[in-house]
């Protein structure tokens, strides 16, 4: 179920509102409707002008939730609410909840909470501040002690998880150990934010989920387990690449790309309907990601998306991928148009899986 929301985007941002709008939906946001915004206060972030829009907004659809698709500050966060009476959610909070759908095991559930918690925490510092003060009446409807012990909650959880943390990454490393005694292959599918990842690992899999054996248990909802000629191939639907992740979040980005390490080849998706210059920064970027968590060397189907909206101009860019596989050396196995909204040329791509499920095994033997 999406909860109605609306979002407020900066207006130097309005590149991202393609990206701020695929994220406010994959955190679990129905966006009805979209706030720009120029200048921002250092008091409220929204100024007066802006606040009366928002309320005025609000007055008519009924949402009562509002997304920021920016960093804010905890005197933000307590001005918004106290304005508005709605709820707040911040571009960190925003981009934790995508985490949160595609954590694909639970260090990296774990690694979220934490990264969570640790964003709370000066919220809750401000909130007990502005209380003592007399400024706002109680947190959560806490009142002033029980706020002060709610942080004290926080910092022993946070510790707590650190443990279990440890604990986990030796269970995962076994469990992933086993499927792979087992002939499992693990395919990541990764790109850009809205490149089609989510509709290509649907298509692909008609969503047949692994049914539970103890092999994987710490696998997210968002892996599945596909039969291709005579492989079984767990193909993960991986979160997209975010362009400036909050500083404060890194870790537990990292926690969810691991996925990606963890893979024994990658299915890189871009989104063959923008323009050539564009394809290019967003390729090379993707292949400087993949290059920082150590993945560039694993054999890579690069799927050009989307072809159904491209008119002309598909060779060159078939042509443009493969001269920057070449210059990355990365270990090509082919470049494939599809669609995997219509489905097109699904059948060449599923071949160049089998290709590299034949290569790895060949390789792990
Ligand atoms: P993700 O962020 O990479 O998981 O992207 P999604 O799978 O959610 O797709 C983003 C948007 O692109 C959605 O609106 C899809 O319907 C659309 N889309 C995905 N694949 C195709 C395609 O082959 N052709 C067209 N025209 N649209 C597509
Ligand atoms: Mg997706």
């Amino acid at each position: 179920m999406l909860e109605p929301a609306l979002l407020v985007v900066k207006v130097d941002d309005i590149g991202s509102l393609e990206e701020a709008l695929a994220i406010a939906k994959e955190a679990g946001f129905d966006v009805k409707d979209v706030l720009y915004v120029k200048n921002t206060s250092t008091k409220c972030y929204l100024s007066r002008g802006a606040l009366e829009k928002v309320r005025t907004i609000i007055g008519s659809n009924g949402v009562k939730k509002i997304c920021v698709y920016d960093e804010l500050k905890p005197r933000h966060v307590a001005c918004l609410i106290k304005e508005l009476n709605v709820e707040v959610v911040d571009k960190v909070m925003m981009i934790l909840n995508v985490f949160q759908c595609h954590a694909g095991s639970k260090e990296a559930l774990l690694q979220i909470e934490i990264a969570r918690l640790k964003h709370q925490l000066p919220l809750i510092k401000d909130w007990i501040r502005r209380i003592k003060l007399g400024e706002l009446p109680g947190f959560l409807s806490l009142g002033r002690y029980a706020i002060d012990v709610y942080y004290k909650h926080i910092t022993k959880r946070i510790a707590r998880l650190n443990e279990e943390l440890e604990k986990l990454r030796d269970i995962r490393l076994k469990e992933r150990e086993t499927r792979r005694g087992h002939g499992f292959i693990h395919i990541a599918i990764v790109g850009y934010t809205n490149a089609g990842k989510t509709t290509l690992f649907n298509t692909l899999t008609n969503l047949n989920k692994p049914t539970g054996t103890e092999m994987f248990t710490t696998l997210s909802p968002k892996s599945y387990l596909v039969k291709l000629c005579g492989y079984s191939i767990i193909v993960v639907d991986t979160i997209g690449f975010i362009k400036n992740i909050p500083i404060g979040i890194i870790e537990a980005f990292k926690a969810v790309l691991e996925e990606i390490s963890m893979a024994d080849a990658i299915a890189l998706i871009v989104d063959g309907s923008k323009e050539l210059d564009q394809l290019k920064v967003e390729l090379e970027t993707a292949l400087k990601i993949l290059r920082d968590v150590g993945c560039i060397m694993k054999p890579i189907v690069i799927a050009l998306n989307k072809v159904d909206l491209i008119t002309e101009g598909l060779e060159k860019k078939i042509e443009l991928i493969e001269y920057i596989a070449r210059e990355y050396q990365l270990m090509l196995v082919g470049v494939v148009p599809i669609s995997a909204l219509k489905k097109l040329n699904i059948d060449s791509f599923k071949e160049a899986l089998c290709q590299t499920a034949k290569f790895i095994q060949k390789n792990l033997a």
